[in-house]
């Protein structure tokens, strides 16, 4: 292995994005050790503040990029667009439903594929927009959704739509899909709130129907997800890393559930 290798590598273990609270480790783990999944998800010992209430600098440097070193090792921030006062921005192109928009400069623009998928995260911590949007503007998160869930059903948005986040560790899921960060228990299950589910399936169906996607599928194959195939167009971050409990155990048992709530909205709207 070259030492170009050996670094792309040593990055990739780092890789997976999924927020944090408190101090909190997202559903990703650093540790290269067989056991990181199983750590991950049973990261209740460390120590975190409650809610909001974090320290950004010991969540970021906790926190894994969301880029994929094998195709990502070039990958520069944009700076300059962290641009909180443009609040008719998220209108243009993006979900009109979007609360707070705070552009994160770990990114690559423009997207290079159609967005035809939905990729849905947990943060691993029941982290505001507000702050998921200090966490992916701090220095060195290296990470990034195209949008946040909070708690309260909030939405912000981080990544244009028409911009790829750094966010699934996979460069090609990420240009294909709208990424979006819910906050969740910073512990397995990683159980999200009614309000975040809630808004999370009006989130998805808008994000459809502005961009052509007339039907959402879900399938328990791994294979169907990652290769599209029979209509498969939801991808989970465990799909890329397979160290990462990403979206956690409660979402991801409920991919077809929300499959099914965005369908019926998408079909009552055509109508
Ligand atoms: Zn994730």
């Amino acid at each position: 292995m070259t030492n170009k290798n050996i670094l792309k590598r040593t990055v990739a273990l780092l890789l997976c994005f999924c927020m944090l609270s408190g101090t909190l480790v997202s559903c990703g783990s650093k540790s290269s050790d067989s056991d990181s999944a199983s750590k991950a998800e049973s990261d209740s010992t460390v120590e975190s503040t409650k809610g909001d209430d974090i320290d950004i600098d010991a969540y970021i440097a906790s926190l894994d990029p969301g880029l994929d070193p094998e195709n990502d090792a070039d990958a520069v921030p944009i700076e300059g667009e962290d641009d909180m006062s443009r609040a008719s921005f998220a209108g243009d192109g993006n979900s009109s439903l979007t609360q707070f928009t705070r552009i994160s400069p770990y990114r690559s623009s423009p997207r290079n594929h159609k967005i035809d998928t939905i990729t849905i995260h947990c943060m691993a911590g029941q982290l505001s927009v507000e702050t998921c949007g200090d966490v992916f503007s701090k220095s060195g998160a290296m990470a990034s959704s195209n949008y946040g869930v909070d708690k309260d059903g909030r939405i912000g948005l981080y990544v244009e739509e028409k911009d790829r986040s750094w966010c699934s560790a996979n460069s090609a899921n990420d240009n294909r899909a709208v990424t979006i960060e819910v906050a969740s228990d910073r512990y397995a299950p990683f159980a999200v709130s009614d309000a975040a589910y809630k808004s999370t399936i009006k989130l998805v169906a808008d994000i459809c129907k502005r961009n052509g996607i007339e039907k959402l599928v879900w399938s328990n194959d791994k294979n169907e997800r990652v290769n599209h195939l029979n209509g498969a167009n939801m991808t989970v971050h465990r799909d890329f890393d397979k160290n990462k409990p990403c979206p956690g155990d409660y979402l991801y048992s409920r991919m077809g559930d929300i499959a099914e709530k965005v369908n019926a909205i998408l079909d009552k709207e055509k109508k």
